[in-house]
C-alpha cells in the first residue's frame, strides 16, 4: 500500500487531477498540491472545498515549489511523506521530478513525454532519449514510475495493448483518432499549455509505418473519420508520445496519431508559425530584450484552464485497430467520448484536462492498492489494462467498444475475452 499524494503543477490538468484524488482521499491519504505560482494551488483547495469534492475529511495543502529544483522537491515529498508523485506540470519538468522521486522512493507518473526547452521533434523514438535512460535507476531504487498516462498518451496505450491481448492473431495497424467537437467559444485557444500544444506541430511528424520511422509534415496527410457520437471530422496526421512506445513494446507495424483541427486552427497556426512566432529559439528585440517568440505567444493567449466555463460539446478519443482473427479480417474501435459541459458541473474543468487528469488519478489509485506498483519504470502498455479500464468506467471516463457486435461499454473485468456467444446468438 502507498499512501499520499504530492501533485506537481497547478494548471488545467492538476486541477482535474486534485479533485480526483479529494474523491479517492480515502485510499490517497494526504493530498498536496505544489507549484510556482502558490494561489494557484490554493484556488484548486478552494475549488475542491466549494464543490464539496473531498471524500473523507483530510490533509489538502498547498506549496510553493520550483520543481527544478531537484533538492527542494525531495525535502517537499519527504516531508509530506507523499509516496506517490503526480508530476502534471510543464513537461520540461519531468526529469527533474523523476529525480526526485528516484530519490526518495516515491512512485512517479506524469502525462506527457519529457522536453528540453530548446530542442523539438528530436530523434525518435523519444522516450530512449530521456526518460529510458533512467529506467535501470529506477528498478535499482525499486522505484514504480508511469509514464505518460494521461489520455493520449495513457489510456489510448491501454486500448493498444488491451485489443492486442484480446482481439486478435496478428494486428497490422493501429490508428489513433483525436477528436475535440467541443467549441470555446473564443477567437483562438488551444486546450492545454500552448507553448507544448505548439511544439506538437511545428516540425516532423513521425508515424510508424511499415516497421519503420517514417518522416511527413504537419498536415501532409489527412483523413475523414467516421466517429461514433461526433460524426464524420477530418484529422492530421500528427507526431505523438505514445506511437514512441507503442512501436517498441507491441508487434505492430502500423501506428498512426490523428488529431482533429478545424479550418481556423490551421489558418491561426500557419499564419503564426509563417511569422516565426511559433518559434521557440530566442530572438532580440529592438529595445534590447531576449524574448522567446513561443512563450510571448503562450502569455497572450487564453489560459487553457479558462475556457471551461461555458465550453459545449464533446471530445471523441479512441484506437482503431486492424488485424486478423481465426483467418478473418477483424477491426475493433475502443473509445471513450467525453462531454465538456459535465466535466465542468463536476470538477470546474473542460473536457481536455479531465481526460488528461482522471487517467492519472485512476493509475495513482492501483500504484496505491499494489495492483500496478511495478516497482520499476513502464509505459502504460506494459501494465494489465483490465484493472485501469475497469476503474475509469467508475470514474467519469467511460470506455466503449464498437466492433462487428455493436456498440457498447466495455467492461473488461467481466467481457473478456471477445464476445462470441453474441455471435453465436444473433
Ligand atoms: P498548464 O500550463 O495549465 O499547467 C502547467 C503547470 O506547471 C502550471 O501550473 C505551472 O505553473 C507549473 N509549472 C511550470 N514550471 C514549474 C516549475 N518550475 N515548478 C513548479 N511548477 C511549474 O498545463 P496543463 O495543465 O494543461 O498540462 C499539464 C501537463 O499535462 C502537461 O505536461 C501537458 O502536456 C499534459 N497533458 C497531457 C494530456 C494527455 O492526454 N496525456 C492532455 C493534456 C495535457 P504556473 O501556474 O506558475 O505557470
Amino acid at each position: 500500500m502507498k499512501r499520499n499524494v504530492l501533485i506537481i503543477g497547478a494548471g488545467g490538468v492538476a486541477h482535474v487531477v486534485a479533485h480526483k484524488c479529494a474523491q479517492n482521499n480515502k485510499l490517497l491519504g494526504d493530498i498536496h498540491i505544489a507549484s510556482r505560482t502558490l494561489s494557484k494551488c490554493e484556488a484548486i483547495i478552494d475549488s475542491i472545498k466549494e464543490k464539496n469534492n473531498l471524500q473523507h475529511p483530510g490533509i489538502l495543502k498547498a506549496h510553493q515549489l520550483d520543481a527544478f529544483d531537484i533538492e527542494a522537491t525531495k525535502a517537499l515529498i519527504r516531508s509530506t511523506n507523499s509516496q506517490i508523485v503526480i508530476n502534471v506540470g510543464t513537461p520540461f519538468l519531468n526529469m527533474s521530478v523523476l529525480e526526485a522521486c528516484i530519490g526518495t522512493g516515491a512512485a512517479y507518473l506524469d502525462t506527457a513525454i519529457h522536453e528540453e526547452p530548446d530542442l523539438i521533434c528530436e530523434t525518435p523514438p523519444w522516450y530512449a532519449n530521456y526518460e529510458w535512460k533512467r529506467a535501470e535507476a529506477c528498478e535499482k531504487a525499486g522505484v514504480t514510475a508511469v509514464l505518460g498516462v494521461g489520455f493520449d498518451p495513457g489510456v489510448v496505450n491501454a486500448y493498444a495493448r488491451f485489443a492486442y491481448d484480446n482481439y486478435f492473431d496478428k494486428v497490422d495497424s493501429i490508428d489513433i483518432i483525436d477528436i475535440n467537437a467541443g467549441n470555446h467559444g473564443r477567437y483562438f485557444a488551444t486546450n492545454f499549455d500552448p507553448e507544448i500544444n505548439f511544439r506538437e506541430f511545428i516540425e516532423t511528424v513521425w508515424s510508424w509505418e511499415d516497421n519503420k520511422w517514417k518522416a511527413s509534415q504537419m498536415f501532409e496527410h489527412s483523413k475523414e473519420w467516421d466517429m461514433p457520437i461526433i460524426g464524420k471530422s477530418v484529422a492530421y496526421l500528427t507526431g505523438h508520445d505514445e506511437i514512441h512506445s507503442l512501436s517498441h513494446f507491441l508487434d505492430v507495424p502500423n501506428i498512426r496519431f490523428w488529431m482533429g483541427f478545424g479550418e481556423h486552427y490551421i489558418n491561426v497556426f500557419n499564419v503564426l508559425k509563417n511569422l516565426g512566432l511559433l518559434s521557440e529559439k530566442p530572438v532580440r528585440t529592438a529595445r534590447g530584450v531576449e524574448i522567446v517568440p513561443l512563450e510571448v505567444v503562450k502569455a497572450v493567449l487564453p489560459d487553457p484552464a479558462s475556457l471551461a466555463p461555458g465550453y459545449t460539446g464533446k471530445t471523441c478519443i479512441g484506437d482503431l485497430v486492424k488485424g486478423s482473427k481465426d483467418g478473418q479480417e477483424k477491426e475493433v474501435f475502443l473509445y471513450n467520448s467525453c462531454d465538456h459541459e459535465a466535466c465542468y458541473k463536476e470538477v470546474g474543468s473542460q473536457a481536455i484536462s479531465y481526460t488528461a487528469g482522471v487517467p492519472a488519478v485512476a493509475a495513482a489509485i492501483l500504484i496505491a492498492d499494489g495492483t500496478w506498483d511495478a516497482k520499476r519504470m513502464v509505459n502504460v502498455e506494459e501494465q494489465d489494462p483490465a484493472p485501469f479500464i475497469s476503474l475509469m468506467n467508475t470514474m467519469g471516463l467511460v470506455t466503449r467498444i464498437k466492433d462487428e457486435y455493436g456498440d457498447r461499454v466495455l467492461d473488461p473485468m467481466r467481457d473478456l475475452p471477445v464476445q462470441e456467444p453474441v455471435k453465436i446468438r444473433a
